[in-house]
């Protein structure tokens, strides 16, 4: 038989595209090399607690119809997301907001917050922020820079922040109210039963082979390729490797009901050698006589390990688009997602941009 579509990748972005091309009466082929679907979204359930496989994935949009979307597929909670920072026995709110400010500084009113971060900018002079350290510090100043970024950001992308692009730190949001949602977006929450279930109604009725490698794949018929893999790889390194970050999680059940007292905990100082700490039972309100907590390391991409964020600092960005130029010749190969896009890509954005191509087709 021929397939109308192979798609490489059971993450997000194969499972919409693959059912959205269903839908319209075309078929499809999804594989993984992964012994299971999801990507990096799958989550697996241990001790009745829904652990993320792949690190914390809160699902967050202001985006309704990607909202009324993923809400097809499941029930989402109403969990909202707000990581404490530690820093040298010190704990911060997240993202940075009055109770960061206030804990830093001891001040009450988001007046003395703003004049306290401008006269810190004021001292440092920067008018065009062309990295991320000058971003961060002329947003926020010195004291949460040092403190709250420059030893998080440093471990998370083994980079030193002026060799990082400005970006990566507007992720998050800055406000003067006393609100510790650490994101800014209309909708949020986390699909309950899991992602790992989400994604197996999303591919409902369409063929999947796990554990099995496009590059090994053997005797399958298409018209189209869809590709999440890295696109770099797809075109065998031709041009030089991409530059991508790992991370190495170690996952832990402990035998009480409670350890940290919040779902993320983040270690911003440098010494630390881990990034943060998910404790995984809190991101669905769990009340299991245990918990399980996941510590996450962040390292250098190599063969053989999983690729899970782009660097997209100007070198690689380069890079990129002269396998983008290949990719725009190819009439029919699609790239998409985090690594066939080479694109810092939340899931949101990942869904929209999977219903774009299908539409597109
Ligand atoms: P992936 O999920 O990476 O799927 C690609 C799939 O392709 C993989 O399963 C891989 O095994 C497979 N594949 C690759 N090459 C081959 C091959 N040669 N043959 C067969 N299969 C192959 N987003 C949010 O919105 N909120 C969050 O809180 C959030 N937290 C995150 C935390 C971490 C630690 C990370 C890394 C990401 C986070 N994200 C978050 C982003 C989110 O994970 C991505 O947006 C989304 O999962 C990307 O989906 P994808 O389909 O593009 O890629
Ligand atoms: N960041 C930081 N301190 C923190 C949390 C985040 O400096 O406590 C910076 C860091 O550079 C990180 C970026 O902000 O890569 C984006 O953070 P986000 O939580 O969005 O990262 P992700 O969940 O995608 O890993």
């Amino acid at each position: 038989m021929k397939y109308d579509y192979l798609v490489v990748g059971a993450g997000l972005f194969g499972a919409a595209f693959a059912h959205e091309m269903k839908k319209k009466g075309k078929t499809c082929l999804v594989i993984d090399k992964r012994s299971h679907i999801g990507g990096n979204v799958y989550t697996e359930e241990t001790e009745g607690i829904q652990v993320h496989k792949y690190g914390a994935h809160i699902f967050h949009t202001s985006n309704k119809e990607i909202w009324e979307y993923v809400n097809q597929f499941a029930k989402f909670n109403n969990y909202i997301n707000s990581p404490v920072a530690f820093y040298k026995d010190e704990l911060y709110n997240l993202p940075f907001n009055m109770n960061t400010f206030s804990k830093l500084w001891n001040i009450r009113t988001p007046e003395e917050a703003r004049a306290k971060i401008a006269e810190q900018i004021s001292e440092l002079g920067i008018t065009e922020p062309k990295n991320l350290e000058e971003q961060a510090l002329s947003l926020v100043g010195r004291d949460v820079y040092e403190k709250l970024i420059k030893g998080y950001t440093e471990k998370q992308w083994g980079r030193d922040c002026k060799e990082l692009p400005a970006f990566i730190i507007k992720r998050l949001p800055l406000r003067f109210t006393y609100d510790n949602n650490y994101f800014n977006d209309r909708y949020q929450g986390i699909p309950i039963g899991g992602y790992a279930k989400l994604v197996e109604r999303m591919l409902q009725g369409i063929e999947v082979r796990l554990s099995t490698d496009f590059f090994q794949l053997k005797d399958v018929e298409y018209e189209k390729l869809v590709f999440t893999g890295q696109i770099d790889e797809y075109y065998r390194y031709q041009f030089g490797a991409l530059q991508y970050r790992s991370v190495y999680f170690e996952t832990e059940k402990y035998d009480c009901e409670n350890l940290q007292g919040n779902a993320v905990i983040n270690y911003t100082e440098r010494e630390v050698p881990y990034t943060r700490i998910i404790e995984h039972k809190h991101f669905e309100f769990g009340t299991q006589p245990v918990t399980i907590i996941s510590r996450e390391y962040s390292m250098e991409w190599r063969p053989g390990v999983e690729p899970y964020y782009p660097v997209n600092n100007q070198e690689n960005n380069a890079l990129y688009e002269k396998y983008l130029e290949l990719a725009e010749k190819e009439e029919n190969v699609i790239f998409g997602g985090r690594l066939g896009q080479y694109k810092y890509y939340d899931m949101d954005k990942v869904l929209k941009a999977a219903l774009e191509a299908a539409g597109r087709e």
